[in-house]
């Protein structure tokens, strides 16, 4: 099977540091393998998104020397692929409506896969998936074995929310296999969710593919890069300072006789093999 891998970030913000590096490091793997490097813009949130941010994200790529080889899948445009999979998922008897308050979301008034909360005629109800108490084992190719046990670590977790936004877990899995995704490349922090999805693959029918997490970038604090203050935004009219600090968060050599994004990225990737990547699961950017 051809590689293809993908890019997805949310719109909340410019692109920053963090993105960055899992912009390069999964464009790296794609062009490693010989494969396409796809964009995915996640903007299935409104209420946290940044009105430009896509735009804002998209256009600073090529800055960097990043490419795609088709143009970006938008999820606001994918409504009815949300539609049908969650159809599918009722249909199989796999989901069951929840009419928590957003107070009692966190405190699991659910038993035997059924809420227990009374129904509330005035609004729809959110949507949870029926999650049985199982394991779910998967082989990270940077962080190497995991094991979840999903009831425990997620629970019934929803899968469309009152306001009617389908989750991400749920856009992601349906899309990830819409545009034939073999290997996801992208930061530890979604580490966690990759037994959610793997699960929703399974009750969906849809292929499972390879995951590689990156270590997630730190500032001097300790704190996630996007989620500080500061959300390190890079700067594409001047590419080349940040393009050599992700490459060197990556452990890849970055050439100082140019600053040309492109050439960077060649000659990062001529020295290049997922192996060598850093296995750790954070580390401070410089
Ligand atoms: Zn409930």
């Amino acid at each position: 099977m051809n590689y293809r891998g993908r890019f997805a970030p949310s719109p909340t913000g410019h692109l920053h540091f963090g993105s960055l590096v899992a912009a390069v490091g999964s464009w790296l793997c794609a062009r490693h393998a010989g494969g396409q490097w796809l964009l995915r813009v996640e903007d299935i949130d409104p209420p946290r998104e940044m009105p430009g941010s896509a735009e804002s994200i998209l256009g600073a790529l090529p800055a960097f020397g990043l490419v795609a080889d088709a143009p970006p899948l938008f999820q606001s445009r994918r409504r009815d692929a949300y539609d049908a999979a969650f159809e599918q998922l009722k249909a199989a008897g796999l989901v069951f409506p929840c009419w928590c308050s957003r107070n009692d979301l966190a405190g699991g008034l659910h038993l035997d896969g059924q809420c227990l909360a009374a129904p509330v005629e005035a609004r729809a109800p959110a949507w949870r998936l029926r999650v049985p108490d199982v394991d779910i084992a998967f082989v990270d190719s940077l962080q190497g074995p995991q094991t979840q046990n999903l009831r425990l670590a997620a629970g019934d977790f929803v899968i469309r929310r009152v306001e009617g936004y389908y989750a991400y877990q749920l856009a992601c899995v349906v899309d990830d296999a819409f545009q034939g995704i073999t290997q996801v490349v992208r930061g530890n922090d979604l580490l966690d969710s990759t037994p959610r999805q793997i699960f929703l693959q399974r009750c969906l029918d849809l292929p499972t593919p390879a995951y590689l997490h990156l270590p997630l970038a730190l500032d001097g604090e300790g704190r996630k890069l996007s989620k500080s203050e500061r959300a390190h935004p890079v700067d594409p009219t001047h590419p080349a300072p940040a393009l050599r600090r992700a490459l060197d968060f990556l452990d890849l050599p970055a050439r100082q006789d140019t600053n040309d994004p492109a050439a960077l990225l060649e000659h990062a990737l001529a020295h290049f093999s997922p192996e060598r990547l850093p296995h750790c699961s954070e580390r401070a950017a410089a």
